[in-house]
């Protein structure tokens, strides 16, 4: 088992009702790979300023993150994004998105990346997308996210991306964006009918719903008191559903799937309890495994018992 995934490693500069942060790690392939760490072996694959440190550095490799594909760039500076939440959590307000080094990055991965069993696109400018994807030919399993910038300013490739991968995980209102179609099911099946075997609809604190050819399944979100921030929610999800897949040999079987929609629901749900990657970065798996028994208990139903005739 082994993972590769390329995203934003970033800083991200975040208010929500219930605090902000000036400067703090973040990054979509950040808080997937802290998420899929719990799962199996994963290497980020992207380039970093020199803004980025020791510190930084150490909240990867502590959870055992192969950082050998993180390239610091002398004199560059890292992606950078500010945003803001009011008190819908669902909907991330970007105030400013700063590329640093990514608009200068040709991906030129290592040997052991370009092995990898699994790889995960996660957000960031579709071109550097298909680079790594081109590079990574052996994949048993690829996944992709995107988000509404890149639908507005580089559709065309990003509909090349998705043609090229099997499991697409976006939120739902950009599957409507990409496809045009209002309806789920039916953008979900557009979606499908471009490539991809699986598609992820992320719903923000209402879960996420899993639509393949033969099925249909969803979860709710895990119901929390507390939520402080939940930028990093979506690439948490995807890290512990990704994560988990390639740990069970990249199998898609209903029953894999299922359980990796558990595992992204739980992960998504402890990364939002605190600013950034705070949570998500102390978690154990004890902790995961437990939230996953309560998330299944209080969604499974019996059906009626059978009446004698
Ligand atoms: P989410 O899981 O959707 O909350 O993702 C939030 C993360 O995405 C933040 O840590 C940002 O650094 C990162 N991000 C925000 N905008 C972009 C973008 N245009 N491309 C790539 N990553 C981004």
């Amino acid at each position: 088992m082994s993972l590769t995934v390329v995203g934003s490693i970033a800083f991200d500069a975040v208010k929500t009702p219930f605090g902000e942060r000036e400067r703090m790690l973040g990054g979509a392939a950040v808080h997937f790979s802290l998420a899929a760490s719990f799962f199996t072996e994963v290497r980020p694959v992207g380039p970093v300023g020199e803004d980025f440190g020791a510190e930084q550095f150490e909240v990867l490799e502590r959870r055992g993150i192969l950082t050998d594909d993180i390239e610091r760039v002398d004199g560059g500076k890292s992606f950078f994004w500010r945003g803001r939440y009011d008190y819908d959590l669902n909907v991330a307000h970007t105030e400013d998105t700063q590329l640093g080094v990514f608009a200068e990055f040709e991906p030129k991965l290592s040997e052991q990346s370009r092995g990898a069993d699994t790889l995960f696109l996660a957000n960031i400018q579709p071109d550097l997308q298909r680079q790594v994807r081109a590079q990574c030919r052996q994949a048993r399993l690829s996944g992709l996210d995107s988000m509404n910038l890149w639908i507005e300013t580089a559709k065309e490739s990003l509909l090349a991306a998705i043609a090229e991968i099997d499991c697409l995980v976006v939120n739902d209102a950009e599957i409507r964006q990409l496809t045009g179609e209002p309806n789920l099911a039916r953008a979900a099946r557009a979606v499908m009918d471009m490539g991809p075997r699986a598609v992820i609809a992320k719903q923000g604190e209402y879960g996420a719903a899993l639509f393949t050819e033969s099925g249909f399944f969803a979860l709710p979100g895990f119901p929390l008191e507390d939520v402080r921030d939940p930028t990093g929610a979506g690439d948490s999800f995807a890290g512990g559903f990704v994560g988990y897949i390639d740990s069970q040999d990249g199998d898609l079987d209903e029953a894999s799937l299922r359980r990796a929609m558990g595992y992204g629901t739980v992960l998504a749900s402890f990364n939002v309890e605190r600013f950034g990657t705070e949570r998500v970065a102390e978690l154990t798996r004890e902790e995961i495994e437990e939230r996953f028994a309560q998330l299944h208990a209080m969604t499974s139903f019996e059906p009626l018992p059978a009446r004698a005739e």
